[in-house]
């Protein structure tokens, strides 16, 4: 069984798995490739990095998500199920994973939340008005179902790789620090 499980592997989900990993939890990442960021040639508005393309700022973020101890698989996600431990994640290639801790990255994609029952509104961050958010998300990510996290869009944050990136990685803080019972900080020694 793993600690934490990550449904998609774009920018918040892949930042949440660096954290969680980095913080001693056995994480797992399950990814359909088809992240937003994919179609930006030139992304300049990520701080710290002056020009990257998309597709790299991916590849970098996965990378860094393995070499902190993730595993990460290609594939879709089709269903999440709460159980009497966890939660159990079944893929379209109908390999069934198990977890403790489940975030939920998918971004555009809103089917599996509306299979767990969440209710879905408009979000009013982005101007197009055809974008999701799940209604009765706290900012920290945290939702009805215990354990259960929602990154970014989906939890009515504005459409921009650096506040996806920060959303996850906020999340995968705080569920370190609810599970080691300790405030996790990373900080280079
Ligand atoms: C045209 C365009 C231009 C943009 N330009 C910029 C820009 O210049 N600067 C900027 O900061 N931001 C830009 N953005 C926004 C940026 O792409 C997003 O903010 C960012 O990608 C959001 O990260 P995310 O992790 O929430 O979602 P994504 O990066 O989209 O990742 C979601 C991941 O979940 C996966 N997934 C979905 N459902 C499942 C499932 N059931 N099972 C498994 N995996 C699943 C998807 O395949 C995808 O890989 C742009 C977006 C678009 C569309």
């Amino acid at each position: 069984m793993l600690d934490v499980l990550v449904v998609g592997g774009g920018i918040s989900g892949g930042s949440a798995a660096i954290y969680t990993s980095q913080g001693g939890l056995k994480t797992a990442v399950v990814d359909s490739r088809k992240s937003q960021i994919k179609q930006v040639s030139k992304l300049i508005n990520y701080p710290g990095v002056k020009e990257i393309t998309g597709s790299d700022l991916l590849e970098n973020i996965k990378e860094q998500a393995i070499a902190s101890g993730a595993d990460w698989y290609e594939g879709a996600v089709e269903s999440v199920d709460q159980n009497d431990e966890g939660y159990s994640v079944i893929l379209t290639d109908g390999k069934t994973l198990t977890a403790k801790y489940v975030v939920i990255a998918t971004n555009l994609q809103t089917s599996l939340l509306e299979k767990l029952g969440f209710e879905l509104a408009v979000n009013e961050k982005v101007p197009s008005g055809k974008i999701k958010k799940v209604m009765g998300i706290d900012r920290d990510g945290t939702t009805k179902l215990p354990n259960l996290y929602i990154t970014s869009l989906l939890a009515g944050l504005s459409s921009q790789s650096v506040i996806a990136a920060g959303h996850g990685a906020s999340i995968g803080i705080s569920i370190v620090s609810k599970e080691t019972g300790k405030t996790y900080m990373w900080h280079d020694t």
